[in-house]
């Protein structure tokens, strides 16, 4: 029951919806997107994604077609019409329709703001476990902006899958940046660790949010370099997004991480991300 998208204003059936050959989000990738879950038709962490989606349009010089309170609206109105429950929505902004193929920008250019909903599964009882594989990032300088230019992280994740990998665990010069649809983190002596902050990674919504309950349990938290020797011998090591929430990394090109089970601190987050969730939902 999630058949209806919202394309410029209208609320429409998937394959009604349309837009021109000339979107430069079409023609050159030249936009940007979120992924934001819905638990009980409440979006989870909403101002975050739309803080992260603002501050990605400003890098792209794209105006932000919507202010927050109608942005809210949309997605409050989409979801009722998709039939609510949980849910993944997917919100794309394109620089919009040119008059030609030209890559120089033309002035005075309308975004087009498209969105679509998808049932989100959710296993709150259990925790997903997951195999990764260690593939160099071989993507840009601006891993922070979520740009729906994806080709390198759809190399990446695809490979991953050829060697019969869940995910793809990127690294640059010898340092761990982050998964090619996650970020990573990973347990030493009880403490957690994950990659800084910065252009080279995506501030991921879930990252933050591990972090925060990690600091509340009074774990300490090292936002610092990791490097693959350190992830390769790490007690535990899981991934993060949106739509996985908190995945433990059991085995990494076959080598087996920690225990090969899931890690008493990736238990803990879980239970607690669980719990998180139900204090703004319910
Ligand atoms: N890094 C990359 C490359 C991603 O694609 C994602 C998922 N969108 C993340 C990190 C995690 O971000 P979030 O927690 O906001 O979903």
């Amino acid at each position: 029951m999630t058949d209806i998208v919202y394309l410029n204003g209208e609320l429409l059936a998937k394959k009604d919806a349309k837009i021109s050959v000339l979107d430069r989000g079409f023609l050159f990738a030249d936009g940007i997107y979120e992924v934001i879950p819905v638990y009980n038709s409440t979006p989870f962490r909403l101002k975050q994604h739309l803080d992260r989606l603002s501050y990605c349009l400003k890098q792209l010089n794209i105006i932000n077609p919507h202010s927050d309170i109608e942005w809210k609206n949309i997605i409050r109105t989409l979801i009722e019409r998709n039939g609510g429950g949980h849910l993944s929505i997917y919100l794309q902004v394109t620089r919009g329709v040119s008059n030609d193929r030209n890559q120089v920008i033309d002035e005075v250019m309308t975004p087009t703001v498209m969105l679509l909903a998808s049932p989100l599964l959710v296993n709150e009882e259990s925790i997903e476990t997951a195999s990764a594989t260690l593939l160099e990032d071989i993507r840009w300088q601006h891993c922070d902006i979520k740009s729906i230019a994806l080709l390198g992280n759809i190399m990446l994740r695809n490979k991953a899958q050829q060697l019969g990998c869940d995910e793809a665990i990127l690294h640059r010069d010898n340092l761990v940046t982050e998964g090619s649809t996650s970020n990573v983190f990973m347990v030493k002596f009880r403490e957690v660790y994950t990659p800084p902050q910065n252009q080279l990674i995506l501030g991921g919504i879930t990252r933050d949010v591990i972090i925060e309950l990690a600091e509340e349990s009074g774990l300490k938290v090292h936002q610092e370099n990791i490097t693959v020797d350190d992830l390769l011998s790490a007690d535990e090591v899981w991934i993060s997004s949106s739509s996985r929430e908190i995945s433990p990394i059991t085995q990494i090109d076959g080598k087996i991480i920690g225990s090969g089970q899931v890690g008493p601190v990736a238990n803990v987050l879980h239970s607690e991300f669980q719990a998180f969730k139900k204090t703004l939902i319910n």
